[in-house]
């Protein structure tokens, strides 16, 4: 029988399946509906997501909001998740053991919610969902098909905000991988329930 959402984030709620449970103040299992059809997939919790429970609250959440806001989608209508559900200490990158036994709830979380766009945000969402050591300076943008989703590879708003890089062709990159979501929305397949009018 496969579980429920509420089922499932309970179970997930006392994970101990690797290191990041012993620094946890809670986990943090997703936010939004998801009835637009788009899951955005993050790293992991910082420390106003680890305290509020919620992810991208910080101020990466706040540019993520902004460009969901510029291309017409709300908050709520996506689901929001990250590739490991607790927060790594010093929001250092989350190391591959920790991702891998993350990843079960990540795959569980892709079944409930049945997206049929995946956004990864930055290298580690990237490279878990297209299953290779890509960089994501190399494939963003570029759509990719995976077991019947698009997947669109962009850059994690983080990283933009933390500089290093050209801040504004990232985000003329970034607002362009936007707006190509809202395009491969409406080029997908509805759902079988959508189709006969049952949503
Ligand atoms: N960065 C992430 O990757 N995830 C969050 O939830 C918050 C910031």
């Amino acid at each position: 029988m496969n579980r429920t959402l509420d089922e499932v984030a309970l179970d997930a709620s006392t994970c101990t399946r690797c290191r990041l449970s012993a620094g946890r103040t809670q986990v943090v299992f997703g936010d939004g509906t998801g009835r637009s059809g788009v899951m955005f997939i993050g790293e992991g919790p910082g420390f106003h997501e680890d305290k509020q429970g919620l992810p991208f609250v910080g101020a990466a959440g706040q540019l993520l909001n902004r460009l969901l806001g510029e291309v017409g989608l709300s908050r709520q209508d996506v689901r929001i998740v990250n590739v490991v559900n607790c927060r790594p200490p010093g929001n250092r990158d989350p190391l591959p053991d920790e991702i891998e036994a993350c990843n079960p709830w990540l795959e569980e979380l892709i079944r409930i919610f049945d997206p049929r766009v995946i956004v990864t945000l930055g290298n580690f969402a990237t490279r878990v969902i297209l299953e290779r050591p890509v960089s994501i300076s190399r494939v963003r943008g570029q759509k990719e098909i995976v077991g019947g989703r698009v997947v669109i590879p962009t850059f994690h708003p983080a990283a933009i905000l933390r500089g290093g890089g050209d801040a504004s062709a990232q985000m003329g990159a970034i607002r362009s991988d936007f707006a190509a979501i809202v395009e491969a929305v409406k080029d997908a397949p509805a759902p079988v329930e959508e189709q006969l009018g049952l949503f």
